[in-house]
């Protein structure tokens, strides 16, 4: 259940703040993003919170792991009502399976509708020579697109990339995938530790569905009114 306002705030913060930035957000954005950060600090409980509030949440752990172990997760991660959630590409097709049919399952169960499962292909913070210090010799732009089409593959509902990749990815994955990009940043708002940014609106015509934004919105003096402004420049 995807809805059609692309804006995800990013909530890279504790709970306290979490709750209070939801609160300011209620009716402006549809989706939130808990990170790792918030998620190890207060449990699946915030994720329960944030949807009690009317929230679709993007639980955002990056699974990587044996799929028996990534099936475990995905499964917990559908039965507590997450919209969509993250799995590493280079974990491989069958953990990338088992993330998909066991988050089906789990929603199935509980009468939810299924999370959407998001690959993350090469970490925008790798470059060719960190991929190279791992053992690829492949180019990074090469990886990104042999682990898209893997994911693919394996039945993933959408990766999340880079805004300059968000291109190369929609051809790759089709029309329906979700593209989903963070580095967004307004033409009014600082660029913080991003490099490679595009603005919300050009993230969008690059093939982006959804868009992530951080501190944009968290950091702003009054974040209901940076997110209303957001969305009022992509309409
Ligand atoms: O505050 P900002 O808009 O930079 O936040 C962007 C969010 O997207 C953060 O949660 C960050 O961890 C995440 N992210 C990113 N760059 C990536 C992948 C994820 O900024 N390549």
């Amino acid at each position: 259940m995807i809805d059609n306002n692309p804006v995800i705030v990013a909530l890279d913060c504790d709970a306290q703040e979490a709750l209070a930035l939801a609160a300011a957000l209620r009716g402006r954005v549809t989706w939130l993003k808990v990170g790792m950060t918030l998620y190890y600090a207060e449990g699946p409980g915030i994720v329960a919170r944030l949807r009690e509030l009317g929230f679709q949440v993007f639980v955002d752990l990056k699974l990587h792991d044996i799929p028996h172990q990534v099936a475990g997760a995905a499964d917990r991660i559908a039965r507590l009502g997450a919209g969509m959630f993250t799995v590493h590409a280079a974990g491989g097709l069958p953990m990338m399976r088992a993330a998909v049919e066991s988050s089906r399952r789990g929603a199935e169960e509980v009468g939810l509708p299924a999370p959407a499962v998001l690959a993350v292909t090469v970490l925008t913070s790798t470059d060719d020579n960190g991929l190279s210090e791992v053992g690829v010799s492949r180019m990074a732009s090469e990886q990104v697109v042999l682990l898209a089409r893997l994911a693919h593959a394996a039945g993933v509902d959408g990766v999340v990339c880079s805004p300059r990749e968000a291109a190369l990815m929609r051809e790759v994955l089709g029309q329906d995938a979700l593209v989903v990009t963070p580095g967004v940043r307004p033409v009014w708002s600082d660029a913080d530790d991003q490099s490679r940014i595009a603005t919300p609106a050009a993230a969008l015509a690059a093939g982006a569905s959804h868009l992530v934004i951080g501190r944009p919105i968290t950091a702003a003096p009054d974040p209901g009114e940076a997110a209303a402004r957001i969305i009022a420049e992509l309409t």
